[in-house]
């Protein structure tokens, strides 16, 4: 019986596979030699022609590759693929489906056991395993290979990608080179690969004894200060950029010169390591603490101390290693791409970054969104020594990386790449112009942001103002509750960059993906526990520390605005006044002149939704959260790929819930913004728009586009469409009538989604 194990290395080398071709003679040899069957064959579905398409064999004839073809329904093969099920047959010539190919050698071959291999409900192929006797293959055998092509679905789906079966039959081993990952940042970036850091892997170092310990550990100070140089080094090549890219390097300082780590690396070199391997055991057991943890936040955490534990390794391994060259265009590529690795490569020579692990949550991705290098995250196991020094192409639109584009694909990326810049440069112009639509209503274009970075592109764009600043970024790029001072200070300055422009700061909002690496919370359903207000109300000590530090921060300027996130309740609200009022008699016996600032709430939770009779006269303002309302509204996790595809952003429910919102918030007097991701979604903002949302926040790249979107539409004609959006049954159905509208207001060519640029790309095989 192949084990549990076996079969988990089975799909740990299949996704290091660097090509279709390569994932299928994997699969086909390891199932083959697992269960000991004669022949192991994969059929892929041809959806053009509705046919399966032999791909790879072991043991039939191999000619037969690609000319083997079985229309849905036809022979045994056919047979599994229309019934969706498995097919356990002790001699297959005597079935009634059974088809004789003869250049398929299978004269002398009985017993056949075929299963379906499906991804989120589509028929992706057939896995077959067939053997000379004639005998009925056990259980144990259809559990494993059921078990074996359901977990190989999502890789083979992913490597098949949108390229035809025609043509990857003819060019199987250049094509459909990409993997998909998790979007840290967006972008498209063309280059090519170098490896992050050292090629050095733990897995390289062996267990061995030393016999001068005194030697050993004088090598690791040696390390440790080469390291300590290198970070050091690394911040002044990033002198001028903002103040949280400088405190990921000091987080970084804080690992390496961490007492925990280094005294344990210590005690196992002086009871005689050698240092490479000590190193190695107190970096795994650190880094797998963090990486077990079920949250994004900490499981990224793990990948800093790997960083940092690898650059140590290269230095205690490979002193005198050469240094890279970065003359081209680069792409780093790496388990973990650490923030010194990105700060060694040469101002503008960085086009992209990939990590096999993270999230887009990690350090890694943080940086990158703050210099605008596109990035993606958790790609999975990638034979980087085999990729490095070939190109790439990063699309941070849709978390993806093609190497070795064939040239028609990378001439597509390139195409697209400047008509988005030309289109970009082209609305320039609608910097300092109202956002009005062609029949007046004006609306107030604001920006997300929550790194000090983002500041000047806001700006830049145009920016009436900040719609969201996500105080949470702040405080976990931190290795303890940040002080009052310590925020103080960043809330003055981006109070003053967008004075006299209003900026709607947000409370806390941690918890749910968005933990604190110092204060960590166990929870089964964290989208459902102790989020945003329902946390800071818990801890009065560190929310009073937060409203005294915005309040403070406004002295003077009188710009700013709180938001509170996740309220369920009018009695969150009413406990917020609380503490409001607390700070700001203390702020005034402590002789500051405090004014109180307008306050509002998101409404993201759908209790809120009918709750809005009661908020008219304590707040002034509510914005909607789509992101998260959308989440609870339709039960659909927002950070889960399984259930992506229902994460449907105007689902009919979700626009019914959004004119509801906007009915009764203007019925109590409330103003209406919108900051969650659909206020940068053309199509939608068309419906915002008739349903009167009078404020936008969105990414500073989204500013322009959409603005150029508000004034070519009329308000009326926006008023229709949600009327008729109001009678529909289904997204596509909403979705198709207003990429009409786009397209009647000239729209179309232009305001597609960037993800549907880059998809289009994605075809150009
Ligand atoms: C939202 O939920 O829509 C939102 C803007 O907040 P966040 O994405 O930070 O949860
Ligand atoms: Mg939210």
């Amino acid at each position: 019986m192949p084990s549990l194990a076996r079969l988990q290395r089975i799909v740990q080398d299949v996704n290091t596979a660097a090509s279709l071709d390569e994932m299928l003679r994997m699969i086909s040899s390891q199932v083959k030699d697992v269960m000991a069957v004669d022949v192991c064959s994969i059929y892929l579905m041809d959806s053009d022609r509705e046919e399966l398409v032999l791909m790879h064999t072991l043991g039939l004839n191999a000619t037969s590759v690609g000319r083997i073809r079985l229309p849905l329904g036809d022979g045994l093969v056919g047979f599994v693929g229309e019934q969706q099920q498995l097919l356990n047959v002790e001699d297959a010539p005597r079935h009634p489906k059974f088809h004789f190919f003869s250049e398929a050698k299978e004269e002398n071959i009985h017993a056949f056991l075929g299963v379906p291999i499906i991804h989120f409900r589509k028929l992706v192929g057939v896995l077959v395993v067939q053997q000379r006797a004639i005998r009925r293959f056990d259980d144990e055998d259809e559990a494993f290979l059921v078990t074996i092509a359901a977990h190989l679905s999502g890789a083979l789906n992913d490597a098949i990608g949108s390229g035809k079966i025609s043509e990857l039959l003819k060019t199987s081993k250049k094509t459909n080179n990409f993997v998909n990952g998790i979007v840290g940042s967006t972008g498209v970036g063309i280059g090519w690969v170098v490896a992050a850091g050292s090629r050095l892997s733990f897995k390289d170092v062996e267990d061995l004894c030393s016999l001068d310990p005194v030697a050993e550990l004088a090598l690791f100070d040696q390390a440790v200060v080469g390291v300590r140089a290198q970070l050091v080094q690394g911040q002044q090549l990033m002198a001028g950029t903002p103040g949280d890219v400088q405190a990921i390097f000091d987080a970084y300082r804080m690992i390496l010169d961490s007492d925990d780590l280094q005294c344990a690396i210590r005690d196992r070199i002086k009871a005689g390591a050698i240092a490479p391997a000590a190193l190695k055991i107190v970096i795994e057991e650190h880094a797998a603490i963090f990486e077990a943890m079920e949250d994004l936040y900490f499981r990224a955490r793990g990948e800093d101390i790997r960083d940092i534990g690898l650059r140590l390794l290269r230095l205690l391994l490979e002193p005198d290693a050469v240094e890279v060259s970065y003359d081209r265009p680069t792409i780093l590529v790496g388990s973990v791409v650490g923030v010194s690795d990105i700060a060694q490569v040469p101002h503008g020579k960085l086009v992209g970054i990939v990590c096999k692990q993270g999230s887009a949550l990690s350090h890694t991705a943080i940086l990158a969104s703050a210099l605008g290098i596109p990035a993606v995250m958790g790609v999975g196991e990638l034979p980087v020594r085999k990729l490095v020094g070939k190109s790439a192409i990063i699309d941070g639109y849709q978390g993806r990386v093609h190497f070795q584009p064939s040239s028609a694909l990378r001439a597509e990326f390139i195409r697209l790449a400047r008509k988005d810049s030309e289109f970009d440069r082209s609305l320039e112009k609608l910097r300092d112009l109202p956002a009005a639509t062609l029949d007046g209503f004006r609306v107030n274009m604001f920006v997300n942001t929550g790194l000090l970075s983002d500041i000047t592109p806001g700006l830049e764009r145009g920016a009436e103002g900040v719609g969201l600043y996500r105080t949470e970024i702040p405080f976990m790029v931190h290795e303890s509750f940040p002080t009052e001072e310590e925020q103080y200070r960043v809330y003055r300055k981006v109070l003053s960059q967008f004075h006299p422009r209003p900026v709607t700061m947000r409370t806390l909002d941690i918890g749910g993906d968005k933990p604190l690496p110092y204060f960590p919370v166990q929870e089964d359903n964290p989208y459902l526990g102790w989020r945003g207000i329902r946390f800071t109300l818990d801890h009065p000590e560190i929310f009073l520390g937060q409203i005294r530090a915005m309040l403070r921060a406004n002295e003077g300027l009188n710009n700013l605005k709180i938001m509170l996130p996740m309220i369920s309740s009018v009695d969150e609200v009413d406990s917020f006044f609380e503490l409001l009022r607390k700070a700001m008699k203390a702020l005034r016996s402590e002789g500051l002149e405090i004014d109180k600032p307008p306050v509002g709430i998101m409404v993201e939770v759908p209790a809120t939704m009918f709750l809005l009779d009661y908020m008219g006269w304590r707040l002034d303002f509510i914005s909607i959260g789509t992101n998260d309302l959308t989440q609870y509204l339709l039960a659909v996790d927002r950070n889960n790929q399984s259930v992506a595809s229902l994460f449907s952003r105007l689902h009919p429910s979700v626009v019914r819930a959004l004119h509801y919102i906007t009915e009764q918030a203007y019925k109590n007097g409330l103003d209406v913004s919108l900051c969650g991701e659909l206020a940068a979604d053309p199509a939608a903002v068309l419906l915002l728009l008739g349903m009167g949302v009078k404020s936008f926040s969105m990414n500073a790249h989204s500013l322009p586009r959409i603005k150029h979107v508000i004034r070519s539409v009329s308000r009326l004609q926006t008023e229709g469409l949600v009327a008729n959006a109001l009678r529909m049954q289904s997204e596509t159905e909403i979705r198709l009538m207003l990429n009409k509208a786009l397209e009647n207001a000239g729209l179309e060519e232009h305001l597609v989604r960037r993800g549907k640029i880059s998809n289009k790309a994605a075809s150009a095989k």
